[in-house]
């Protein structure tokens, strides 16, 4: 089956209980039992509800996996898989990873005994001098927010097979209609189903993807017992935006290349970061791991006071935190989403005073275009 294909028919594209060809929100918390334990597969919706089975389904499908999982948001699927460590185990993280995965794993899992190292996994090498004798994961995050890196997850997870490490992938940027971790090799998947996945900025959402049935029974276990569970309105919405994430995401990358060849001629414009540029670092590997470079662009336009007044002068890119969504957003990450990370640090990763992220949406790229260079000049 072909992924546009598969994004309608996978999983269960219809409920098995009335045929109804959109999966029905089933808003219910218990379930009649005709004796005690007798029961048709339902107890208690914390630990099952047909509408997220039916997503959970679905995302397991598409991510080609074993099972599926659906939480309350990305950072909730992340504390999850998360917790499959124990204390004095030791988690070797992407340096470039989200925000919110380096504030769970530095201030929450930290104080609960987990150890970890930030290395740039675009360099094998360097997760190789990470490891110890208590390593026992690997959290890579590929392509990365802001700066587009990316690692190579075949390489990894050789590397992690080797040594009998979990390879954990975000794969919320790439989605599952670019990039499939699992058929590289990796052991779970992760989302936050917030951005592309949902697509319309009106749920947040998390799922994970194991590739191992054993694996699998772990998550769930974790998943019953801490309960961060996706509510079943919005697991269909996560449904109903997965439907035409195929459509949306080659209009995405259609708009986004259309972009950069603009951005890459205008002189307001300095250093670029999307991984279907050719001088790209990762270039080659992008094209090789991935079916498609994405809807996300990084570029510097040299100060904190330009890239203020970029902003205050465009129409169509609206300022705000979030990305993935069918309207084309813009942020400061210096000062958004990694206004946490010290100066000094962000300037040694490349997150400049400058830098501007655009999330390109799906409006004409004509606009856009045009919109961005008058917003340069
Ligand atoms: C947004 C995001 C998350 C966290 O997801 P939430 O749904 O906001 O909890 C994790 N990883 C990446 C790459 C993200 O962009």
């Amino acid at each position: 089956m072909k992924r546009k294909t598969k994004l309608i028919h996978g999983g269960r594209p219809f409920d098995p209980h009335t045929g109804a060809v959109s999966v029905p929100i089933y808003q219910v918390s218990t379930y009649k039992q005709d004796d005690v334990g007798v029961h048709k597969g339902y107890e208690y919706s914390r630990t099952g509800n047909p509408t997220r089975d039916a997503l959970e389904a679905y995302i397991a499908d598409l991510e080609e996996g074993e099972r599926g999982f659906a939480f309350s948001s990305g950072m909730a699927a992340t504390h999850a898989v998360l917790s499959l460590l124990n204390a004095g185990d030791h988690l070797i993280v992407t340096d470039d990873v989200y925000g919110g995965t380096y504030r769970i794993v530095t201030k929450v899992l930290s104080r609960l005994g987990l150890e970890a190292d930030f290395v740039d996994t675009t360099d094998t090498d360097e997760i190789e001098n990470a490891l110890r004798p208590n390593t026992k994961a690997i959290f890579v995050e590929t392509p990365t927010n802001p700066l587009l890196k990316v690692t190579d997850l075949a390489a990894v997870s050789q590397l992690a097979k080797a040594k009998g490490l979990l390879l954990i992938v975000d794969n919320t940027f790439g989605t599952p209609y670019w990039q499939t971790p699992l058929t590289l090799g990796a052991d779970i998947v992760l989302h936050s189903a917030t951005k592309y996945l949902g697509g319309h900025s009106d749920v947040v959402a998390g799922l994970a993807v194991v590739a191992d049935g054993q694996v699998g029974e772990k998550l769930h276990f974790v998943q019953n017992a801490v309960g961060a569970v996706l509510g079943p309105q919005d697991s269909w919405l996560v449904m109903r935006g997965l439907k035409t994430l195929g459509l949306r995401m080659e209009a995405h990358e259609e708009n986004a290349r259309a972009i950069v060849a603009s951005l890459a001629v205008n002189p307001a414009v300095g250093r670029i970061y999307y991984p279907g540029l050719a001088d790209h670092p990762q270039h080659e590997l992008a094209k090789r791991q991935a079916r498609g470079f994405g809807g996300m662009i990084s570029f510097d336009v040299g100060s904190a006071e330009k890239a203020a007044e970029v902003i205050r002068r465009l129409n169509y890119f609206t300022l705000a935190e979030s990305l993935g969504a069918v309207e084309s957003l813009i942020s400061v990450p210096a000062r958004m989403t990694h206004a946490s990370i010290p100066k000094e640090r962000r300037e040694q990763l490349g997150i400049t005073d400058g830098l501007l992220r655009i999330s390109v949406g799906i409006e004409d790229a004509e606009d856009l275009v045009a919109d961005l260079e008058q917003a340069l000049r």
